[in-house]
Parts: C-alpha cells; sequence; structure tokens
C-alpha cells in the first residue's frame, strides 16, 4: 500500500507529493525521510521524521493544497528504490517501489525478503541497543547485571543460562554477535562471500595444534593490538546495531542474493544519507584491514598447512615472504596481492575498497543527490583520478564489511578459548 502525502519545500515552497510504501516497520521505528527539493533552481534539503503514535504523518511538515503538484518522490523504508521512480514530473500514473523491483527480481524471491524482514522486526529491532548498553557493564565485570541485561535474548534463543564469570559474559556477547550474523546473513552470502572463508578458518583452528595456531596469533599482535581491537570493534558493532534499520534497503540484495558490485540499474536508497555511510564504511574498513592477517593466516593454514605459507605463493604474492612482509605491504596493494587467491579475494572483493576508503580519509569525495553518485578521490593531491560508486553500493559495502567484523569478533573468541 502507498500512502500520498502532499508537502511543500521549506525554501522555494514547490508542491511535492510524497509517496510512502507502507509495510510493518512503520509501526516499529521512527521513519527518517530526506527529502531533497526537486527544484533544479532550490536544491534544499530537510528530513521528515513519521512516527506511527501520530499515524503515518510527517512530525513536522507544511502541508500543500495542491493536490497535483509536478514533483513525486517515492520512499521506502526497507525496499531500495528504483531511480527512474524518485522523481516523477507531472506523471499521473506511476508504479509503486515495490512492484517496481517485481521486474528486477521474481516474487518468490521477493516475498521472502517481505518474510526475513518481518523477523528482524520482531527478533532483532527490539534488542538493537543491547550490544552498546553491554560494553559499559562488560568492562566493570559485572556479571550479575549482564544476566539480568541479556535474560530475554537468551531466553528467544533457548540458550537460557546462569552467567558465573565474566568470561561466560564474553562467551555469551559473542554468541549475541553470531546470532545477528546468522540473522543478517543470507544463503547466497554465505556461499559466496563469507562461508568458505569461515569455514576454513574454524576448521583451521580445530585441527592445529595451540602451538601453531599461537604461533600465529604472535603475528596478528606485531601490527595489532588484540585488546583494543576487540573493544573499538564492540564500540562499532553495538553503534551499527543500533541505527542498522538505516540498513534495511541493502539487505534486501543480500537476501535476494545480488551482492555483486556496482549494480547495473540505477538503485537508490533513502534511509541513510552519505555521511553516516561514509562513517560507517570507514570505521568497518579499518576495523577489518587491522584483522586481516588473522583470516589469510588461517586460510593459509588450511590450504597449504602453514599460516606463513600462500596458496598463491608463486604467483600473486611472488616474492613475499610469510605473513610479517605481506603485513607491511600498502593496503591497496595487499587487495593487489591476494587477487588470485581464490576463497580470500571472493571474501573481500568489492567491498573491501581502499579508493573508496582513501577518498572519505582525504575528505575528497563528491555526492550528487539527484543520481546517488559518489565520486572519490582517492589519489593525494589529485583532484582529477576518481572512481565513483551509488551510495546504495557504498551501503552494501559498508553492510558486508561490517558481517565479516562480526565473523573475525566471533573467531577471536575462538581462537582465545583455544590458547
Ligand atoms: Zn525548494
Amino acid at each position: 500500500m502507498v500512502h500520498n502525502i502532499y508537502i511543500k519545500c521549506n525554501t522555494c515552497g514547490t508542491p511535492i507529493r510524497l509517496r510512502i510504501q507502507l509495510d510493518g516497520s512503520i509501526y516499529k521505528y521512527d521513519l527518517p525521510i530526506h527529502v531533497c527539493c526537486p527544484n533544479p533552481n532550490c536544491g534544499d534539503e530537510f528530513d521528515c521524521h513519521f512516527n506511527h503514535k501520530q499515524g503515518v504523518l510527517p512530525k513536522w511538515f507544511v502541508a500543500s493544497e495542491e493536490d497535483m503538484p509536478n514533483y513525486s518522490i517515492s520512499y521506502s523504508p526497507q525496499l531500495p528504490i528504483f531511480s527512474n521512480i524518485k522523481y516523477g514530473v507531472g506523471q499521473a500514473f506511476m508504479l509503486t517501489p515495490f512492484i517496481a523491483l517485481g521486474t528486477f527480481y521474481t516474487l518468490p524471491k521477493i516475498s521472502h525478503f517481505g518474510a526475513y524482514m518481518q523477523t528482524i522486526l520482531e527478533e532483532v529491532y527490539p534488542y538493537r541497543t543491547l550490544l552498546k548498553e553491554l560494553i559499559p557493564i562488560l568492562k566493570k565485570g559485572n556479571v550479575m547485571a549482564f544476566q539480568k541485561k541479556m535474560m530475554k535474548i537468551m531466553e528467544l534463543e533457548n540458550n537460557k543460562r546462569d552467567l558465573s564469570s565474566v568470561k561466560e559474559c564474553h562467551d555469551v556477547y559473542t554468541d549475541f554477535v553470531a546470532s545477528l550474523r546468522r540473522s543478517f546473513s543470507s544463503p547466497e552470502y554465505e556461499s559466496n562471500v563469507s562461508g568458505v572463508v569461515l569455514e576454513k578458518c574454524i576448521h583451521s583452528i580445530r585441527s592445529h595444534s595451540k602451538e601453531e595456531t599461537q604461533a600465529l596469533m604472535d603475528v596478528v599482535k606485531r601490527t595489532t593490538n588484540i585488546q583494543k581491537w576487540k573493544e573499538d570493534a564492540m564500540r562499532y558493532l553495538g553503534s551499527f546495531l543500533e541505527h542498522s534499520e538505516k540498513y534495511y534497503p541493502v539487505m534486501f540484495f543480500i537476501q535476494v542474493g545480488d551482492i555483486t558490485i556496482p549494480h547495473t540499474i540505477d538503485f537508490m536508497i533513502d534511509t541513510i544519507d552519505v555521511d553516516s555511510v561514509h562513517a560507517d564504511f570507514s570505521k568497518s574498513f579499518n576495523l577489518l584491514n587491522d584483522m586481516l592477517l588473522l583470516p589469510v593466516g588461517l586460510c593459509n593454514m588450511d590450504l597449504t598447512e602453514d599460516f606463513n605459507i600462500f596458496p598463491n605463493a608463486t604467483t600473486g604474492m611472488k616474492g613475499i615472504n610469510g605473513l610479517s612482509e605481506f603485513a607491511k605491504l600498502p593496503d591497496g596493494l595487499k587487495i593487489e596481492k591476494l587477487r588470485d587467491y581464490g576463497v580470500i579475494e571472493k571474501y573481500l572483493a568489492n567491498y573491501f575498497n581502499s579508493h573508496v576508503r582513501n577518498g572519505i580519509a582525504h575528505e575528497n569525495t563528491i555526492f550528487y543527490t539527484d543520481t546517488q553518485m559518489v565520486e572519490y578521490y582517492y589519489k593525494m593531491n589529485d583532484d582529477e583520478t576518481h572512481e565513483d560508486y551509488r551510495l546504495i553500493d557504498v551501503a552494501i559495502m559498508t553492510f558486508v564489511n561490517t558481517l565479516h567484523v562480526m565473523e573475525l569478533f566471533v573467531l577471536l573468541n575462538t581462537l582465545s578459548n583455544k590458547l
């Protein structure tokens, strides 16, 4: 069902018809809508907030009496928007985002996503602040307070148990991260992006001696402070989960299995702004980068029986002796070297993008609101060379990197239980 609301731009008064795709989420959370005035001479940006307690009306908006405005803007809180239907000038009839998606994806896939979102809204959304709230309790080592906060989740997971130590609290926290990852993931993500790496890593930890895994951890520790990484990861995952509803349109792609970047069709996202995506991208990229030696070393162990020997030692990794030498390479070159490393290449491909990261780090990006295209000027002191991605694609990269951070967090706990 689509709800029509007639508003006026705050600045120039252009009447706009907002078309909101209604679904279960409207009754769950404040729906933030970032509106860009479509009048080419204005371009003002403003936010409308929808709250079910007030019905499906914006918290504040300037009503327009015009019932046939020239501009229509379509929004959906759970689905990506197809750019053709974002602005319709003088169109009398338009398809809803939902029906438009039906021309690209099969109906079973779309309805599967609907069912999946219902589960997310019921079983994940109510606990979205929990990861963050547990951090100070874990830091203080307050087992009783931790147990009290976790009780609902543990009942939900049929995992009710009495906690008696801080270590057990860390295990339960990790279990919660692991179950979040399972909730957000999909069979396609498992089989194409993450599953093989995660499986190999866990197999490595189980099948190799304590001494071998300890030797790998010693190399990882030389470049990364593990304790600090864990704390940073907890803070990042806590804040990510807190606003994860902004990534619901991204989860659509994960669920229908369309994870490749870039997307050939112009999809857009209206639940999150470019600065928030960039902040999340940088944090998840850096966390993954700082812990990259761990999955690479564990996969080496699984494939060559030695964490220092790469399966592509005679090709991509030629001339690089061992993991420590690999660690010293510049980030862009690391990805280059891994290009012929089957499973790891798939794990990072398209998402672990150092050009996007550099553009953000140099504060040298240009965002076009009408197309949602972002230009990343990734070279220092070079205002000519850029690589372009759509905001929805950068949001997908961010989401996949965040799933990887969850996986590494779980792996670290598995390791520390062994060592
Ligand atoms: Zn305007």
